[in-house]
Order: C-alpha cells, then structure tokens, then sequence
C-alpha cells in the first residue's frame, strides 16, 4: 500500500511516503514557517537531490497542497494522481486513555482528540488541523491516528499514579501518560528480532534520546513503566526540559523570581536540561565539545544527562525483575559514542558489558560478546511504524467493505 505520513507540528509538518510492501520510503520532506514570513518545502525524492521551493505557506491545508504538489510534479514527483495515495496516517502525541493503539479516524475519534487538547495543548491543535486538511484535499482517502501514548496506556496503575489525592486523577485524568510510545515498541521490537529471541521472553530498557529524551521498561513486549509522565517533562533531562525535580522547588522559585505560570512553565519547558545547565547550547554534540575544552557547567550537564539514565536503567532491571538488553536510540543514542560508554561504566554488576572498540566503530551489538546483557544501538523509525499500522488498519477495513458476490 501507497501511505503517506504526516507529522504536524504548529508551524511545520514533516511527511514521507512509504511504498509498505517494500517497507521503503519513497519520498520525505518537511514544510517549515507555516504561517509566517519565507515558509520552505524542502523535499527528497529517494535517490535523488533534496529541493526547497520558498512560498506564501498560510495555513496546514495549504501546506498538505504544496506537499502533494511536489509529489505530483514531473521532476520531482513521485505518483501520477492523487488516488495513488491510498491511505495517510499521523502522529498523534496524546491519546489519553482512550487508545490504546492506533485508530481508524472517525468524526467520533476527532472529537476525543479534541476532548485530549487540555491535555496537550501545543501538540494535540496542529495533528488535529493536519488531519482536518487531509480531510478537506483528500475527502476519500482513509485516514489512521498513531498515537505517542498508545504503547504506554497498558502500564499497571502503580506506574501511572501519582502520589496525590486520586479525585484528581478522575476530575482531571493527571497520570502518568508516557511518549516516544511508536519508537521504544520499534526498537524493542527490531531489538528481539536482532537478539533472535521472542519478544514475550524478553525485558528491555529502551532509551529514547534525541531533544526529548525518554526511557521505558518494556517487559515481553509490553510497555510496564516509562520516564515521561503526565506531559514530556518528567523523567531525563533533556535538550531544553528540566526532567524529573522536587515539585516544590517550582513553587519556590515562582515566589523568589515573581514568575507567572506561563514564565515557569517556559522555565522547565525552554531553559532548563543541558541549555539551562551548561549555559551553553541545548545541542549535545555542542556539550561534548565543551568538554572536551574542559568547560565545567558543560561537564555537569553531561554528567547529569547520563547520571539519570544509568539510574533509570538500575530502576528498571527492578522494576522488570531482570534485565536482557538495553537499546539506544534517538540523535544521540545513535550516535553518541562518549554518552553510551558513560551511561554504561561500571555497570557489570547488573550484567552490562560494553566493547569500547565495538562501540566506538558504531555496532549494531555494542556490548562484549560474553556481556549477560545485550547492549543495541538501534536507529528508530517512527514513519515506517506509522506507515505500517496504518497499512494493516486500512487493508481490513476494506476488507470489511467487500460487498459479498
Ligand atoms: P528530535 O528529538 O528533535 O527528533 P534527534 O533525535 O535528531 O532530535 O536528536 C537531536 C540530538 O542528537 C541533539 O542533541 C544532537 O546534538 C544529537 N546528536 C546528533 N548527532 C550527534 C552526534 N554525532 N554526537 C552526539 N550527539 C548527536
């Protein structure tokens, strides 16, 4: 099947499209400053040289025109008509408690997305414009939402609740909800099958890392508890968020600073993790050269980064009663040699046994071949697990609608 995926973000949407069969990309690009001034579609056509067309980009509709434009052009083009895209899927970032997989898209389905902004306001508005566009330029194409929380929305209640009082989990659904869900079940997945052992007998850390960065113990395939929680700041630190904190201290320091909610949530949100440590740059590859230079803030942040991962691995090898392997993924999981090797330094106790000379030539199985615990660098690919379920949800549909002979 012919999907194209779309990953809409307020001013951007990021889109490739898969040929399922082959599990290939056939095209990707992004479209960049929706709604403001010098708006580019940069666009690759697998194979071939990226192009950028600078246009009047106002709005997502818009936006999806220029992309099927593109698509459709003679130079750069990759299908004939428009009815050669046989179904779109999209990142959706919250799903609440309501999927727990992803979906055919509905008026019933919009309407929960719409009932979930509150819980992500700056994410769940553009995924929900993107798929009103899709709906106003392609009326006939089916439409899937694969959501970032559906892996997750199996964890047992003691990894989602909070310790506060539990009227405010049924008044206002304040739980731990988790994201990165499509990548930590890809690589958990491309994990076993690389390792060659069911998926059911394994227990594997996942660790997400690219500007948001996220960890999940994922028990025989299943999600059981993850470090984001009732929005992605919980947890790591991260490029620019804060990560797990005393709750206190933001009340603490609203009151000492005089900020507004909106100013500390900017706080926690855009100058806090390696930017609001180092003072530097939120970028890692920027801390690993400040390092070098034995700059001190950027040597705290880069401790503090992999601190909090080698914690969280220890927490749960606990949490799954054992531990088979830990997969790296995301910008810097996948290519961070000097992050891979600090997070697992002196970690034998538990199993974990790096090979400094197979981590360094960036190796598929990174660890010592005697190592209890496997260690996997593992490149994620949310867009081809997005194309995929959006394959198989569509093809039985229409499966369902063979009128019988
Ligand atoms: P996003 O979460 O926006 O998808 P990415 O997964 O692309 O982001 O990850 C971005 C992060 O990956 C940045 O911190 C960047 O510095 C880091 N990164 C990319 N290449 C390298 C590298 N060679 N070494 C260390 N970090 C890298």
């Amino acid at each position: 099947m012919k999907v194209l995926v779309l990953n809409c973000g307020s001013s951007s949407i990021k889109y490739q499209f898969f040929d399922t069969v082959e599990k290939k990309a056939l095209a990707k690009g992004l479209v960049d400053r929706i709604g403001m001034t010098g708006a580019v579609l940069t666009h690759k056509r697998f194979n071939d040289d990226e192009i950028k067309i600078v246009g009047e980009i106002l709005d997502h509709t818009v936006a999806i025109e220029y992309v099927l434009g593109v698509m459709l052009s003679k130079n750069h083009g990759v299908i004939d008509k428009k009815e050669e895209i046989e179904a779109v899927g999209h990142r959706v970032v919250h799903g609440g408690e309501s999927f727990s997989g992803s979906v055919l898209i509905s008026e019933e389905v919009i309407n929960v997305l719409q009932e979930n902004i509150e819980l992500a306001p700056l994410h769940n508005p553009p995924n929900i414009k993107g798929i009103m566009a899709v709906k106003r330029i392609l009326p006939d194409t089916p439409q899937v939402g694969v959501f970032d929380t559906a892996f997750h929305v199996k964890m047992p209640p003691k990894a989602f609740l909070y310790g506060i009082p539990y009227e405010l989990y049924k008044k206002y659904k304040i739980r731990r909800y988790g994201f990165h869900g499509t990548s930590h079940l890809f690589v958990s997945q491309t994990a076993a099958e690389i390792i060659g052992k069911p998926i059911e007998d394994l227990k594997i850390v996942t660790a997400h890392l690219g500007n948001g960065c996220s960890m999940a113990a994922v028990k025989s395939g299943q999600s059981i508890d993850t470090t984001m929680g009732f929005t992605p700041l919980e947890g790591l630190i991260m490029g620019t968020r804060s990560g797990d904190l005393d709750p206190s201290l933001i009340l603490y320091i609203m009151s000492k600073e005089g900020l507004s909610l909106n100013e500390a949530g900017t706080l926690l949100n855009k100058h806090s993790g390696l930017i609001g440590i180092s003072g530097e740059s939120s970028d890692m590859r920027e801390i690993l050269a400040a390092v070098k230079d034995n700059q001190r803030r950027a040597i705290y942040a880069f401790e503090i980064f992999t601190y909090k991962i080698k914690k969280y691995i220890g927490a749960y090898a606990a949490a799954m009663g054992g531990l088979d392997a830990v997969v790296f993924t995301g910008g810097i999981g996948e290519n961070s040699v000097e992050v891979r090797a600090e997070v697992c330094k002196e970690m034998e106790f538990l199993g974990i046994e790096l090979d400094e000379a197979k981590n360094e030539a960036k190796m598929e199985i990174f660890s010592k071949d005697n190592s209890k615990v496997k260690l996997l660098r593992i490149p994620t690919n949310e867009e081809l697990v997005i194309a995929m379920d959006t394959s198989k949800i569509v093809s039985e549909m229409q499966k369902e609608f063979v009128p019988a002979n």
